[in-house]
């Protein structure tokens, strides 16, 4: 324990933006500023995020826009723009390493931090500092809260939000802290964990650090006594100022409209199938099997999933072994909303054999169209060349909204 908590920082801040959608919208449309706003996802039909106003007339996050309609019919919607965010998300990540030698970018908003004030300023200056910086430089409100250990830091900018920016570093101030929130609070307690909790009378973060350490990593194990430690001022959690190696990767989500077609399903395989490949690529791996997954408008699922005999990032390989998939997964007949497609048993492509039934003339010729298309792309535009498969779905493809996912924002340890 004691070698894990020196590896880690001895003051951990953490910074998160205010309803940063919103917020990255108004640096660029002043007008929007004061107003109520919902920033539209999935093919526009979800609300995503929305502002403290548009929150105050009942619109939550993920409620559909004809809901949201009727709740706040004065609103301004307007559709999600991630490209923009990435680009005040990584000027926001400057400012933080101005203030710290160790950052991680936890996701688009977030990041974790060594917190290292600087001679004569104390932690609650820091913290004010960081936030000050942030809004006077990009316009963009955060809170910063920072507390001797990450699960702490993040409750304690939870707790100050918005705009808020709070050091806690002695122990009465974490209990009185921790005395007023629920376990459901803390990062990685939902409701099946706080369930096993609840017979025990532990319903509060102070109830959970205060129970007994044996306890909490029976009824949570290793994981709930990480948080355990954590609550009481115990920094067992590192801060990753690069991202862990990917165990999976994956592409997919809603097709906004529900569909039965099976030539409508098989576009989103080629259309997802084309997106890992672009992962793929990127981090120079290859996959060593493939699962696709369906969600179904009923609640079914549907799974398939093929071990490759040799890893590959190869369009062809993998489109032969993904189809039977995809037919494995199929329910006839019923509405399918989601589809994910998951790359596992990564391997650096320099480490993978060749194929023994895979003759060279293909293989050239498959490599050959793979570099034409990346290049064609990076020039004209992602998805300018793509399979003709894809022609079911021109709607998707005709909305540059669409082109640019939260999950191509890239780096991010929360996935
Ligand atoms: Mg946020």
């Amino acid at each position: 324990m004691w070698a894990r908590a020196r590896a880690t920082a001895k003051v951990v801040g953490h910074l998160d933006a205010d309803c940063f959608y919103v917020s990255a919208e108004r640096v660029r449309d002043e007008f929007l500023v004061g107003k109520p706003v919902g920033v539209l996802g999935n093919q526009g039909a979800c609300v995503i995020a929305k502002s403290y106003e548009m929150k105050a007339a009942g619109v939550g996050t993920g409620m559909p826009i004809w809901d949201a309609l009727v709740k706040c019919p004065g609103g301004i919607y307007v559709k999600r723009d991630f490209r923009w965010y990435e680009v005040l998300s990584r000027l926001m990540m400057g400012v933080v390493r101005e203030w710290s030698p160790r950052v991680e970018y936890y996701s688009i908003d977030e990041f974790f931090f060594a917190a290292e004030p600087r001679r004569g300023q104390t932690y609650g200056e820091l913290a004010v500092a960081i936030r000050d910086m942030i809004r006077d430089r990009l316009g963009v409100p955060v809170t910063v809260g920072i507390a001797r250990t990450r699960t702490l830091a993040k409750l304690i900018s939870d707790a100050a939000k918005p705009f808020g920016a709070l050091a806690v570093m002695d122990r009465q101030a974490e209990e009185a802290l921790l005395a007023d929130r629920p376990v459901t609070e803390i990062t990685g307690i939902a409701g099946r964990r706080a369930a096993r909790l609840s017979p025990w009378g532990i319903l509060t973060c102070l109830d959970l650090a205060r129970a007994d350490r044996r306890l909490v990593r029976s009824l949570l194990t290793a994981a709930g006594e990480t948080l355990w430690w954590e609550l009481n001022g115990e920094a067992v959690q590192p801060i990753h100022a690069r991202r862990p190696a990917h165990r999976a990767l994956s592409r997919g989500g809603s097709f906004g409209e529900a569909t039965a077609e099976p030539v409508v399903l098989y576009a989103w395989l080629i259309r997802n199938l084309e997106r890992l490949i672009e992962e793929l690529e990127y981090h120079d791996v290859a996959a060593g099997r493939i699962t696709v997954y369906l969600v179904y408008k009923d609640g079914q699922t549907g799974m398939g999933r093929a071990t490759l005999p040799v890893a590959s990032q190869r369009f062809d390989v993998l489109l032969e072994v993904t189809r039977p998939c995809l037919r494995q997964a199929w329910i006839p007949r019923v509405p399918a909303s989601h589809m994910h497609l998951i790359a596992e048993d990564l391997t650096a492509r320099g480490d993978c054999p060749l194929g023994l039934f895979d003759p060279p003339e293909r293989r050239r010729q498959a490599e050959a169209i793979a570099r034409l298309k990346r290049e064609v792309n990076a020039r004209q535009g992602r998805f300018v060349l793509r399979s003709a498969a894809t022609l079911p779905l021109a709607g998707i493809y005709r909305d540059a909204a669409n082109e640019y996912d939260i999950c191509d924002v890239r780096g991010k340890v929360c996935f």
